[in-house]
């Protein structure tokens, strides 16, 4: 893989070189904890950078849509927070990514922000769950500083970007679902001003207690998705159903080296 831009300001705030998978740099974080002190180090530079979890759904996703491709290659950071992305590196190049789910990622951070002060802006999820989410964080991370909140659900952006800037938030959390919070991320990238921005589809709605967090058994086994798919199985598997095509043409790059060629759809 050519040295991009990012990869080289990646190099510079110690962050471990991507590793490709199937078109999309994810890096290897050895542990939480680097990952937290990558993030320490954007806003202690007072660097901007965007994060963004990656799955197989999303590569997949990517495969077809140009614009999400081109988002995820240049986002500052993928982590892995699929399974299926560290078998597919195992599978390609004969060694499997620790993962860093966003969920985890998530919480860790606000338990390091209540401790250094950072400020916390929530957006995404409904009214009541984002209300609940707050409340909730509060009791379990008491210095937490939640500068600003607003629902998922609205129509003017610049005001929103307006809010998050005069909030002088250093975290920008994004519960909108994927690829909705990627993409409006990514598009205002250059006004947001917060350091650190991270979609976290689901993690507001865990937080307020309305969806149910895979129990432990599932997480450590890396199979959350098959939990998902039990509590809401038809939007689960509507969206689950391509992982078998994902790791078919995994296998197929791996066996012939260049990956089966797919149709690109129009946003
Ligand atoms: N959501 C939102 N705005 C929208 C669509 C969705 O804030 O326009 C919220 C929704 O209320 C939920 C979250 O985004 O809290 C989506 O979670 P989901 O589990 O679908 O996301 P995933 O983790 O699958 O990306």
């Amino acid at each position: 893989m050519t040295m991009t831009e990012t990869q080289i300001l990646n190099k510079q705030a110690h962050i471990p070189s991507p590793i490709d998978i199937m078109g999309i740099p994810v890096i290897p974080f050895e542990s939480y904890d680097q990952a937290l002190k990558c993030v320490e180090e954007a806003i202690d530079s007072n660097r901007k950078s965007f994060w963004v979890a990656i799955n197989p759904i999303k590569i997949y996703n990517a495969w077809h849509k140009p614009e999400l491709l081109n988002l995820l290659r240049q986002t500052d950071v993928g982590i892995c927070d699929g399974v299926g992305v560290s078998v597919a590196s195992r599978i390609l190049h004969g060694r499997s990514i620790k993962r860093c789910t966003g969920c985890d990622l998530f919480f860790k951070l606000l338990s390091l922000a209540s401790r250094k002060k950072w400020g916390v802006y929530l957006l995404g999820a409904s009214a009541e769950s984002n209300a609940a989410a707050r409340s909730e964080l509060q009791k379990m991370y008491p210095n937490l500083r939640i500068v600003g909140w607003q629902d998922g659900y609205f129509e003017d952006s610049r005001r929103i970007i307006e809010q998050i800037n005069s909030s002088r938030a250093n975290l920008l959390f994004v519960a909108m679902g994927s690829p909705k919070q990627e993409h409006w991320i990514w598009r205002n990238r250059q006004a947001i001003e917060a350091n650190f921005c991270m979609g976290v589809g689901g993690s507001f709605d865990i937080a307020s207690g309305g969806l149910r967090r895979a129990p432990k058994i599932f997480r450590m086994t890396g199979t959350e998705f098959i939990f998902r798919l039990m509590i809401e199985p038809r939007k689960r598997w509507r969206i689950q159903k391509v992982l078998f095509l994902y790791f078919l043409r995994v296998i197929h790059k791996r066996l012939f080296g260049l990956a089966a060629p797919v149709e690109i759809q129009k946003n």
